[in-house]
């Protein structure tokens, strides 16, 4: 039977994709989150959904020569650098993927703000993949079918995903390839699809028809960045401090399976890992501009030989695993549950009614952000002082 455990099931489409008779699909459940279905009429009892599904499988999916080498690294071009979330690493790794002729996978926004894995084969196409987005990317059930496809034709391909996407596709293959790049994120949980919808609803009905819009917006500041998105005749940008999406995708708005990840750990799958370098301390070479800073953990030598053959492109300093752990929870463990009732509220109440309980902000914490953006110095000044006077 499919899907014995309902709550551990990432969507990550490879069952749909193996399936020889396309009785699995994937249909959003009421969270609006993918999960597979099974028509019985077509089944056929193979067993093919089983051997692919990844629950329970990570020790089998680690990289064989797995040892992990860490850098903290960015962009050469600024340009690429301020579009991207981090450094801008992963532009770097796909444009040399395209420069081989090869085609570069990853999650893009289609015309509706749906969130769906595509691939792209020209440097003006790379643009739709640049930049996180912060909802579970959908896997079409040809997706996988397709890259086997490509790798079975010679042609370099770069998969770029959350870590269960990653395992999805390795699992579909089946053996390993060549000519294929694996780059993981380090993963915080994929947000609901349908919370985002709403928002954007509720966003729309406040300032009108949205036209384009990114999740990390960093020209202030990589650290303390914005939502940004363009109507037809304006730029806003929402402060994350005070914007209800991000609120909630830091309580609970991910997946189930999010919270017993077993992927959240140092021990990866992928050829590459990228992340922010949260906690990056500055060297002299490599000062800390707050303007993003990825960490790279090569964990195969494929990994290795790929990202040090890039230098041009990159600066780059090597730096220990410890460094990127201690900002990054998630190499050390999954996230824990905030809300326990955030489901049935959202359902019962919807998108307004939520965001009226979970993410009104005070006017005290309304200041206090103004303050930590508009002057810092003065913030941090005001800080060490009640500090002193607490202590
Ligand atoms: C849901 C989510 C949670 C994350 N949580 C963390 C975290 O806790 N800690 C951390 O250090 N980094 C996290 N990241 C990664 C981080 O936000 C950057 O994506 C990463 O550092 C790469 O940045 P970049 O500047 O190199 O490239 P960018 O151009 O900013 O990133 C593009 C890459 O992100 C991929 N991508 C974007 N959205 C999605 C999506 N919805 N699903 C799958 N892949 C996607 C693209 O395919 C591409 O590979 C998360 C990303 C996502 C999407």
């Amino acid at each position: 039977m499919l899907l014995e455990n309902r709550d551990a099931c990432t969507g990550c489409g490879a069952c749909a994709n193996v399936c020889p008779k396309k009785a699995i699909f994937l249909l959003p459940d009421e969270r609006g989150f993918y999960y597979p279905q099974l028509d019985a009429d077509r089944c056929i009892d193979c067993g093919l959904c089983k051997r692919v599904c990844l629950i329970g499988r990570k020790k089998e999916l680690e990289t064989p020569d797995f040892s992990v080498e860490v850098y903290a690294a960015y962009a050469k071009d600024d340009f690429i650098r301020r579009q991207s979330s981090s450094g801008g690493v992963f532009s770097i790794l796909a444009l040399e993927i395209l420069r081989q002729g090869g085609i570069v996978y990853g999650a893009a926004f289609d015309e509706n703000f749906n969130v769906t894995h595509i691939g792209v084969r020209t440097e003006e196409d790379l643009a739709k993949l640049r930049g996180s987005k912060y909802v579970q990317s959908f896997i079409s059930d040809t997706l996988y079918r397709e890259i086997k496809q490509e790798l079975e034709n010679g042609v370099s391909v770069l998969f770029s995903g959350t870590p269960c996407q990653v395992a999805g596709l390795k699992l579909f293959l089946q053996k390993s390839y060549s000519n294929l790049l694996l780059v993981d994120l380090i993963c915080h949980g994929v947000p609901s699809p349908k919370v985002f919808s709403e928002y954007l609803k509720d966003l729309e009905k406040k300032y009108g028809k949205i036209t384009s819009y990114k999740f990390r917006d960093k020209h202030r500041s990589w650290k303390w960045p914005n939502v940004e998105f363009y109507t037809s005749d304006d730029c806003h940008r929402i402060y994350y401090g005070l914007d209800s999406f991000i609120n909630l995708f830091n309580k609970s708005t991910v997946r189930n399976s999010c919270y017993q990840c077993e992927f959240a750990n140092s021990e990866r799958i992928s050829d590459l890992t990228i992340g922010d370098f949260w906690k990056y301390k500055s060297s002299e070479t490599m000062p800390d501009d707050d303007r993003g800073m990825s960490c790279v953990l090569c964990n195969s030598a494929k990994g290795t030989k790929f990202f040090l053959e890039l230098p041009k492109a990159l600066f780059f300093e090597k730096r220990k695993l410890e460094e990127v752990e201690a900002g990054n929870p998630r190499l050390l463990s999954p996230r824990e549950q905030v809300l326990n009732n955030f489901w049935p509220l959202f359902l019962t109440l919807g998108f307004h009614g939520i965001k009226k309980k979970f993410c009104s902000v005070s006017l005290r914490s309304r200041l206090g952000l103004w303050l930590r953006i508009g002057c810092p110095w003065l913030y941090n000044f005001l800080r060490n002082i009640w500090g002193i006077i607490k202590k």
